[in-house]
């Protein structure tokens, strides 16, 4: 078959003609440069003479290193010698720092029987919002690790004093029972109620930077038997409130045990807590979203709440009901939510009041698309 024809499904043989060919290289966007296997410059098209700056003329039949000298000891000589020895196709990216040519390119090279072909892009500009992305990523880590170590470091240090005061208060309240009037002992017990509910935040606290810091110990696990360790674990609570669980097709995901474990019993335990006048009904359904994540929803038919807090509920101490009411820290949420994230998912609630509340979240269900650790 001649150099450059083709046949179309009806049969009928196709020419492309050198005009055409001319054409097609001097409307890409790339850079095009063809070289014999003297390395003399046979083609340079217009693409390459306005990323490079330099008309054909002064290129054409000339030795690559003689029209352009800047590139001797360039990574380009050595890819291209790579390139002429393996008689393989090699890409890269470089940043070529000799004036006039000081960018980024994106370089291609196709070695042939008749000589090589060069491909090439200027991606400075990516490069630099690349490079602009990775460094704001870099000082996001740094300062969100910062953050877990300050919330860490406090929760802990915060303890000791707490304690002190709660068991000096107990002792004041034993010891001088007899002097105290009514007014003495209440505002005693406004003082433990505070400070137990102060231990209770700092507990959480500490958990919740406990979820975020350090690697996480992905591995594929089947969900259900996640669920069946956290129904054990909630057995007291499922009874006392004669809670019924209902489970769905859950598939296998690739997490954390531990932190799944405890995805699962935040989200459990407050369908629990924020159940209504019936007896509390919860399903747990899965599907596939794609064919790396699936999306994990868990219904119940408890309290509800106003659609317009859906979102804030994840921020750490957000609560929408008074302690009075239900205890809680306003932490349970914000944990799965670094869960899910940590995952590299996402988490989101649907509710009404009065009709029961949806949460749902993605979770990897494959290896290479999991964990961010
Ligand atoms: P806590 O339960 O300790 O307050 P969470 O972070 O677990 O903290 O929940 C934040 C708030 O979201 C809760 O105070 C409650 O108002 C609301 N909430 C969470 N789960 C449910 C649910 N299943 N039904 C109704 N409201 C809920």
């Amino acid at each position: 078959m001649p150099e450059g024809r083709n046949t179309s499904k009806s049969g009928r043989s196709m020419f492309l003609s050198k005009e055409q060919f001319v054409d097609i290289l001097e409307s890409i966007s790339d850079g095009f440069i063809s070289m014999d296997n003297q390395l003399d410059v046979i083609y340079f098209n217009k693409a390459a003479e306005k990323m490079l700056g330099r008309n054909r003329e002064e290129v054409l039949a000339k030795n690559l290193f003689d029209a352009f000298p800047e590139a001797r000891g360039s990574l380009f000589e050595e890819k291209y010698t790579e390139a002429v020895k393996t008689k393989k196709q090699i890409s890269f990216e470089t940043f070529f720092e000799v004036p006039p040519y000081i960018n980024w390119y994106d370089v291609r090279i196709y070695p042939s029987k008749h000589g090589i072909s060069v491909y090439f892009l200027v991606i400075t500009k990516q490069k630099q919002v690349e490079e602009k992305l990775q460094k704001l990523n870099q000082e996001l880590q740094r300062s969100n690790t910062e953050l877990e170590q300050f919330a860490n470091i406090i929760s802990h240090d915060l303890q000791e004093p707490l304690r002190t005061i709660s068991s000096f208060v107990q002792l004041l309240a034993r010891r001088y029972e007899n002097k105290l009037d009514e007014k003495g002992k209440t505002f005693i017990q406004y003082i433990l109620d505070g400070t137990s509910h102060m231990q209770k935040l700092l507990l959480d606290l500490l958990s919740y930077s406990r979820v975020g810091g350090g690697k996480i110990e992905t591995k594929s696990l089947q969900l259900e038997k996640v669920l069946k360790e956290v129904k054990r674990n909630l057995d007291k609570k499922i009874k006392e409130n004669r809670a019924e669980i209902i489970s769905t097709s859950l598939p296998e995901v690739y997490g954390d045990e531990m932190q799944l474990f405890t995805l699962l019993q935040n989200l459990i335990s407050n369908s629990l807590k924020y159940r209504g006048d019936e007896s509390p009904r919860i399903s747990i359904s899965a599907q596939n979203d794609s064919e790396n994540e699936c999306i994990v929803c868990l219904r119940d038919n408890g309290i509800g709440f106003d659609p317009k807090h859906a979102k804030h509920i994840f921020q750490i101490f957000q609560r929408l009901h008074l302690r009075s009411e239900y205890e809680g820290t306003g932490i349970g949420l914000a944990i799965c939510k670094k869960i899910v994230e940590r995952h590299g998912g996402h988490i989101w609630a649907e509710s009404k009041p009065g009709q029961g509340s949806t949460f749902c979240f993605t979770l990897p269900v494959h290896k290479k698309t999991s964990a961010k650790n």
